[in-house]
């Protein structure tokens, strides 16, 4: 299977790290910024850096980006520029558009003109910096919907040499453990006779609203 190709509209702080970390995963990455200084900045990052204005339909063409499979338009001070780049790009055709919102309003609107996923990179941070602020033991913190969670706490010292069935985190907190992370193992799916060690990393899925009752006990 060919590899995917992405494309990073936008060489910001968020843009350019998009680029750079698709880079060092081995993907093919187009960046596209019409500040040349910008440009300069990753091209030893990525596969190919343009300095273009994206609003121009002709030069995105001309520059390849039908080739992309998926594209991320990361500009947030000019959104007039940002929605009108994702309108184009849904239009040539690309068949995923990821678009960074400044604010709510911003991402209704690339919601739309077509972007398949609206991204609020500081909200999002904001999310993940104040739930780790509150809980200690919070190692990762996924928000997946308004409802639900995936999180990876440390187990506190008096849950080793138990049992899944004796801590029970189910009944207690509503939490199911989809893993433990030990050392360089992964228990996928641990069966409720598993003996938890020390050191171990529970990753779990529930319900936001016991998450604090879980935080007060473990966290
Ligand atoms: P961040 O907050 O992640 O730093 P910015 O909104 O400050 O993001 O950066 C957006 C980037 O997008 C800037 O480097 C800017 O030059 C670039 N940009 C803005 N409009 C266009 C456009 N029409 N075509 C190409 N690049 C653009």
């Amino acid at each position: 299977m060919e590899s995917k190709q992405f494309g990073v509209i936008g060489l910001g702080r968020f843009g350019s790290s998009v680029a750079k970390t698709l880079s060092d995963l081995g993907y093919e990455v187009l960046a596209i910024d019409s500040s040349e200084e910008r440009v300069e900045e990753v091209k030893d990052f990525v596969t190919h850096a343009v300095c273009a204005d994206a609003t121009d339909e002709q030069t995105l063409k001309a520059v390849g980006i039908k080739n992309c499979d998926e594209v991320v338009v990361a500009i947030g001070q000019e959104m007039h520029n940002s929605i009108l780049i994702t309108l184009i790009l849904k239009e040539l055709g690309i068949k995923k558009v990821w678009a960074k919102a400044q604010n709510d309003l911003h991402g209704k609107i690339l919601a739309k003109v077509g972007a398949d996923v609206v991204v609020y990179p500081e909200k999002e941070m904001g999310v993940k910096v104040a739930n780790k602020m509150v809980a200690n033991n919070i190692l990762e913190f996924i928000d997946l919907s308004d409802e639900y969670s995936i999180l990876e706490i440390n187990i506190p010292p008096r849950y080793a040499g138990k049992t899944i069935k004796e801590i029970d985190v189910r009944a207690k907190y509503g939490f199911t453990i989809l893993a433990i992370k030990r050392g360089e193992q992964l228990v996928i799916s641990p069966s409720s006779d598993e003996v938890l060690q020390v050191g171990d990393i529970l990753v779990l899925i529930g319900r936001n609203e016991n998450f604090k009752k879980l935080e007060r006990d473990i966290g």
